[in-house]
């Protein structure tokens, strides 16, 4: 089954709004197994919009539209989609009720164009909006679907996942499950190539890789007559894929975030945890304390931004500074050990490096960041050169501190484990 979403409003065309309606559908269409070839973006505009329409139910089977089922005038989907889909709009009664009440609960009276909410094209099935006062709509015409979602995400993503998703599963005798297995220090093209073979010879389950800020994700997705049935599909092929990549993998769980997975394995190895940031200015420790739980491992960290703060507060040499620079492997190392030591904490990462876009030379171009981890003493420090934006050097730079720190906590405890043993 082909789905194509067309997202309206004249703010994604001018830019003054990012499109997340569409990338969140996509995203959820591909997880259901649906096959996306177009997506279109229009103004709140009725001939181009129809025009849209009329195409996509040319070649899609269902039609997803995001927007454009407000009570003002620019607010056209509806219409739009009722003439297209050869449809009249009549008054839901439930809808008009749900307005009214919805008004009522936030002491407020509704405007006479509220009303045209409730005028809904007929045989039409009507989705319920419980954060907005736009219901949704499905049409279908022949074997076409078009469905109307609200513009706002608030909205449009509640009324997708409660009612439009078991819609479409309901659509096909199948069944797709899906599940990730997440990578991190592997780059992109890398993760691609060592999973090749499996992509070329993919039937089902399917496997698509989706490439994160110093993450990617393998996402396996199967189609079967049940839930069961599908993920025996999808086991063998997850396992094979924590085969190959091994400790690269930390989590097969959808709700799993890299630094969830750091804060858990500080949390299983009884590890207190410290951050000692330059140019990464707090967002490490700020991804960190996100994860619920975190106040268990992370007790303090700090911000050293000037030469003066890395010696003043974690006691970096000040020849090392002269020598070597800030952005360098020895103050790194310097950093990470200070900090581990004066905020006493059993591990501690370090971030150093020339987030751009002025400060690069030759020697030291913007983008060079040098990472140190220190695990109960035990420091590793590495070198890397991102690209992109300053934002963009500063995420991949807290990523890859993530991702060290985890691979250093592995290492540190495979070794103590192998010298118990031995
Ligand atoms: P409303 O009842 O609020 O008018 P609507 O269904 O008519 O809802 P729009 O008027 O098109 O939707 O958009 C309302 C708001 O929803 C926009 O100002 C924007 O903040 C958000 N929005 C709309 N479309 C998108 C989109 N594709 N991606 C992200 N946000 C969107």
């Amino acid at each position: 089954m082909t789905v194509e979403l067309i997202s309206v409003g004249t703010e994604l065309l001018l830019g003054n709004i990012v499109n997340t309606n569409a990338a969140y559908l996509a995203e959820k269409c591909a997880g259901l197994g649906l096959t996306c070839y177009f997506q279109t973006t229009v103004g709140d505009n009725r001939e181009r919009l129809g025009a849209a329409l009329r195409k996509a139910m040319g070649r899609s089977d269902v039609i997803l539209l995001s927007g454009g089922l407000g009570p003002t005038e620019d607010d056209l989907t509806k219409e739009t989609a009722a003439e297209v889909c050869g449809k009249k709009l009549v008054l839901h009664e439930p809808s008009r009720k749900a307005i009214k009440r919805y008004f009522e609960a936030k002491g407020l009276k509704p405007t006479d164009n509220n009303w045209k909410q409730a005028m809904l094209p007929e045989g039409g099935m009507v989705l319920e909006n419980h954060n907005g006062t736009a219901p949704g709509v499905i049409l279908e015409v022949e074997n076409t679907k078009v469905v109307l979602l609200p513009g706002p995400p608030n909205e449009l993503c509640p009324m997708f996942e409660e009612s439009v998703m078991p819609y479409l599963t309901g659509l096909t005798a199948q069944v797709i499950c899906s599940q990730t297995v997440k990578i991190c220090g592997v780059g992109e093209s890398r993760a691609e190539t060592m999973v090749k073979d499996l992509i070329d010879a993919q039937t089902n389950p399917t496997i698509a890789t989706y490439a994160k800020t110093g993450e990617v994700h393998i996402r396996v997705t199967a189609a079967a007559t049940d839930r069961k049935a599908a993920m025996k599909l999808i086991k063998p092929v997850v396992k094979e894929l924590k085969s190959r990549f091994g400790n690269d993998v930390y989590s097969t769980e959808e709700d799993t975030s890299l630094e969830k997975s750091v804060v858990d394995l500080l949390q299983a190895n009884d590890l207190t945890v410290t951050c000692a940031e330059s140019c990464t200015g707090g967002l490490l420790s700020a991804r960190l304390v996100n994860v619920p739980g975190a106040s268990e491992v992370y007790k303090a960290g700090v911000i050293t931004y000037s030469n003066k703060a890395k010696r003043r507060f974690l006691g970096v040499k000040k020849s090392t500074l002269q020598k070597y620079g800030a952005v360098s492997e020895q103050t790194a190392e310097e950093m990470a050990k200070g900090a581990a030591l004066t905020l006493k904490a059993d591990a501690a990462v370090a971030v150093t490096g020339v987030a751009g876009p002025d400060g690069g030379t030759e020697e030291k171009p913007v983008g060079l960041v040098y990472i140190a981890c220190s695990v109960k003493g035990k420091v590793t420090v590495k070198k890397y050169h991102f690209s992109g934006s300053r934002g963009k050097v500063r995420e991949s730079a807290v990523s890859a501190a993530l991702a060290l720190l985890r691979s250093c906590i592995l290492e540190y405890f495979s070794k103590v484990t192998f010298g118990k043993k031995d």
